[in-house]
Parts: C-alpha cells; sequence; structure tokens
C-alpha cells in the first residue's frame, strides 16, 4: 500500500535549544515503524530518476526501499552495499536534496522527496547495530589471498571507498595517511553533531577486519616518493586520494591578526582535539556547507554570545544545504546576505571586528550565480574577535612528483572514468583531482578507480 502523504515521516531530532550546547547527533534516527512509513511513500517508478539521474553512484533506491516496506531491513543494507561502501556516512551527508531527493517525482507538485537519505542511514544504522556477528563470518570468507600490494594515499571517502573495493577483489592494501588519524576529511571536516566518529570508526574497522595496512603520519613527499613505492616498496599500483584540504585565504587587509583563522584549521581542532577558542563574537565569511559546519560548531562554543555569516549574495545564490541553514538559524546563528569582508579591524594585533560593504547582484558570473558588485559608500563594521575563513579549499599536491597536475590549480590530471594519471600504474580521484566535491562523488571515483587498478593489475 503506497503512503500517499505529501509530508515526509519527520525524523526525531534534538530540540534547538538544547543541542546547540552539545556535540551529540542533531538528528535521531528513524525507528523501524518510521522507516517502513516512510518507505511507503516510495512509488517505484519504473524510470526511478533519483537513481538514474539522482545518485552518482547509482544506488538501487526503490529496490532498497522496497526492502523496507517489507520489513527485511538486512537485505534492504545488502542491496545497498551492492553500489556504496559507506551508507551510514552518504545517508547523513550527501547533499540529497540536490541528488537523489532532487530527482525523486514525489517532490513535484507541493510534496515533498521520498526522504532517501533517512532511509538509507536508517538501513545503515540498522545492520551496525544487530548484523555484526554475521558480517565478521561474511569478511572471512571474502578475504582473499593476492601477491599484488596496492598502495592507497590518504584515507577519506575517496581512499575508503577505493581501499574497500581491492580489499574485496583480494589484493593486500596499504592505506598513507599524513596525519595520526584516519578518515580524513570525514574525520577532521565534518562536526560530530552531524557525523558522529563512531560511523566513520566503523567504517575503517571493516577494512581493519578485511585485512588492510595503515601507515599513519607518512605524507607522499616527505616520508615517501610514488616512485618509491613503485620501484622500491613492490607496490603494483597506487591510488592517489589525498583531498582538497588546503584553505582559501580571504585576501584582505589585516589576515594575519590573531583571531582569524580558516574554516578547515578550525573544525579541525574541534573535532579531533576537542579544543575551540574562546570568543564571544564570532564571524564565518561564506555561503557553502563548510560555512554551515563552522557556524554551527561556533555557536556551541561555550562563551559565544553572537555567531554571524557574512555571505556576498543573497539567499536564492546561497550553495548551502537549505536543511544546514535552516538548522542553523533554529541554532541561534545569524546570516548578513550581501554582504562582502574589507578588511579585518585590529587592536593590539588582535581582531575586533570585520569592515564590510554593501553588495547588489548583477549579471550572473561563470558559476552561473549573479555576481556581487559593492554598493558604493556602505561600508561598516561587525564586532568580532573571531573571524573564521569559509570559502573554500584546495588541493596540496606540493609533495607529488612524477604525475602531471594542473599549472593553475594543482589538481591532479586524471582521466575522469579510470581515474588513469599521466603515469602507469598511478590512479587518482575525488578532491584531489576536481577539487572540492561531495563525499559521495569522492567514493565513486574511489570506486572507479579500484574496478581500474584491477583491469590495469589483471592484464
Ligand atoms: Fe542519495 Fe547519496 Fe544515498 Fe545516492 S548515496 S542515494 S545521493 S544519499
Ligand atoms: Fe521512489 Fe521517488 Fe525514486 Fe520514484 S523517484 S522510485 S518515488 S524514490
Amino acid at each position: 500500500m503506497i503512503n500517499m502523504s505529501k509530508k515526509q515521516t519527520r525524523m526525531p531530532m534534538q530540540d534547538p535549544e538544547t543541542r546547540n550546547q552539545n556535540f551529540d547527533e542533531v538528528s535521531l534516527g528513524y525507528t523501524p515503524e518510521q522507516a517502513i512509513l516512510e518507505a511507503m511513500r516510495c512509488l517505484r517508478c519504473r524510470k526511478h530518476p533519483c537513481m538514474t539521474s539522482g545518485c552518482p553512484v547509482h544506488n538501487h533506491i526503490p529496490e532498497f526501499i522496497a526492502k523496507i516496506t517489507e520489513g527485511d531491513f538486512e537485505e534492504a543494507y545488502q542491496v545497498l552495499t551492492e553500489t556504496t561502501s559507506l551508507p551510514a556516512v552518504c545517508g547523513r551527508v550527501c547533499p540529497q536534496y540536490l541528488q537523489c531527493e532532487g530527482n525523486c517525482v514525489r517532490g513535484k507538485n507541493g510534496g515533498r522527496p521520498v526522504a532517501i537519505g533517512a532511509l538509507e542511514r536508517f538501513v545503515a544504522d540498522w545492520h551496525r547495530n544487530n548484523s555484526a556477528a554475521a558480517e565478521e563470518n561474511k569478511d572471512a570468507e571474502t578475504s582473499a589471498d593476492s601477491q599484488k600490494k596496492v598502495a592507497v594515499i590518504g584515507s577519506g571517502p575517496a581512499s575508503l571507498a577505493c581501499a574497500g573495493d581491492l580489499l574485496n577483489l583480494g589484493y593486500k592494501v596499504t592505506i598513507f595517511e599524513k596525519e595520526n588519524v584516519l578518515g580524513g576529511v570525514l574525520t577532521y571536516g565534518i562536526p560530530e553533531f552531524r557525523l558522529p566518529k563512531e560511523i566513520v570508526k566503523n567504517e575503517i574497522d571493516g577494512l581493519k577486519k578485511k585485512g588492510v595496512k595503515i601507515e599513519l603520519g607518512k605524507a607522499v613527499g616527505k616520508e615517501f616518493s610514488l616512485d618509491e613505492l613503485l620501484d622500491r616498496d613492490g607496490f603494483s599500483a597506487v591510488f592517489v586520494g589525498n583531498g582538497a584540504g588546503r584553505p582559501i585565504h580571504l585576501g584582505i587587509p589585516g589576515q594575519e591578526a590573531e583571531g582569524v583563522v580558516a574554516a578547515a584549521d578550525f573544525l579541525a581542532k574541534a573535532n579531533l582535539e576537542n579544543e575551540m577558542p574562546k570568543a564571544e563574537n564570532i564571524i564565518i565569511v561564506g555561503g557553502g556547507n563548510v560555512a554551515m559546519d563552522a557556524c554551527r560548531c561556533a555557536a556551541r562554543i561555550p562563551s559565544a554570545k553572537k555567531v554571524t555569516i557574512v555571505y556576498r549574495r543573497s539567499l536564492a545564490e546561497m550553495p548551502a544545504d537549505p536543511k544546514e541553514l535552516e538548522e542553523a538559524i533554529e541554532e541561534g546563528v545569524q546570516v548578513s546576505y550581501l554582504t562582502g569582508p574589507v578588511a579585518i579591524e585590529a587592536a593590539d594585533g588582535k581582531a575586533v571586528g570585520l569592515k564590510c560593504q554593501k553588495m547588489s547582484l548583477s549579471e550572473p558570473d561563470e558559476s552561473g550565480r549573479r555576481s556581487p558588485v559593492p554598493v558604493p559608500d556602505s561600508e561598516f563594521i561587525i564586532e568580532a574577535d573571531l573571524i573564521i575563513e569559509a570559502i573554500g579549499t584546495k588541493s596540496d599536491n606540493s609533495g607529488i612528483k612524477g604525475i602531471e597536475v594542473s599549472e593553475k590549480k594543482g589538481y591532479i590530471i586524471a582521466d575522469p572514468e579510470t581515474c588513469e594519471s599521466s603515469r602507469e600504474g598511478i590512479f587518482a580521484g575525488g578532491d584531489t583531482v576536481t577539487g572540492p566535491k561531495t563525499v559521495i562523488s569522492a567514493m565513486g571515483a574511489g570506486k572507479r578507480a579500484a574496478k581500474a587498478i584491477d583491469e590495469y593489475l589483471s592484464k
């Protein structure tokens, strides 16, 4: 029976006044009854645009949702894992409004799409909580024995997906991670209240059970080179998935002042060391999802009195997930639209404010969004003792030698389908090739690379 309600089944959440005082997960997940009720909204469309046009890894969406309606949650999980390695992560952090849910026919004519992400998360969580023993047995069976070794550089979503598929194919895989923790952006970039570390740890534990070798604190270009991996250390192929975590700075006068930090650094400290600066008036410059994570973390600083997003364009152009923005505002974050940063105001070397100017919008630029143009004589100052730059990141491939990188942005040049780099035996994918994109697009690249590496090593 189809549930024809235009509304989604609401997922329980922490109240805004409670959650902005803690780092526990904001969304609490469906109960089995709620998941079945929501799954019954799916029409099992013949063309299933959610899957064909919406999901970058083409999860079999109507099929896994149908299994939920039957109460067969384990089978729903098995359907999902035919195409995705990290359903618990993707169900939480994919921008579903642009992808699967953005293409769902139930979202037309004033209705809300089927809550595909929430259902994916439910299934992955159910499996984790109920099927661990079965999984262990399965791992033992699938750990094959090949003498061929593959090195994976980085441990973010592209690398984890690539490593997982290579292990399933029987290769010996070693992950080299330059930090002392695994998970890349999943661990240091996304706050606990959106993606609990336990979920990421669980995914990594799955790889450990399959026999992955892990080398922490090992950076390409410092402890080893790509040549050494191939020629000296006996690896038959290398996958580079080292992400794009190097911050882009505002480039305005005064930005060296104490109290001006890049969002990537602010989030890494908060996520890894549980350490946040003491500040009362906090500004986040930027309008993307990193800005949302940063402002919601900032709202949880015990001394915070006012947290403001400064964004150069209007709400219509803002790239952030509308749900994240809504939740940030519920948690007390304010937004100053059409506001451009001009200079950091400092006293005794410490930031005390951000000089801004009003902006108006003109014709669309190359991104397709209307360009911000300064309004003459409109400068004003917003008081701030912490200013967080969330205007983007880029790759740091300075340590990568022997393969081609783009001159302008330093991204690795690799085939979008096979992930082959300019050098035989070296493959690359995810943000280090494309620039910052979504977790699921990086994961898709990791999976394509694993397939191409297998073909290359099977020649
Ligand atoms: Fe949607 Fe992401 Fe899951 Fe694909 S992987 S179905 S886009 S939540
Ligand atoms: Fe179900 Fe929506 Fe996909 Fe149709 S488009 S199969 S209703 S999830």
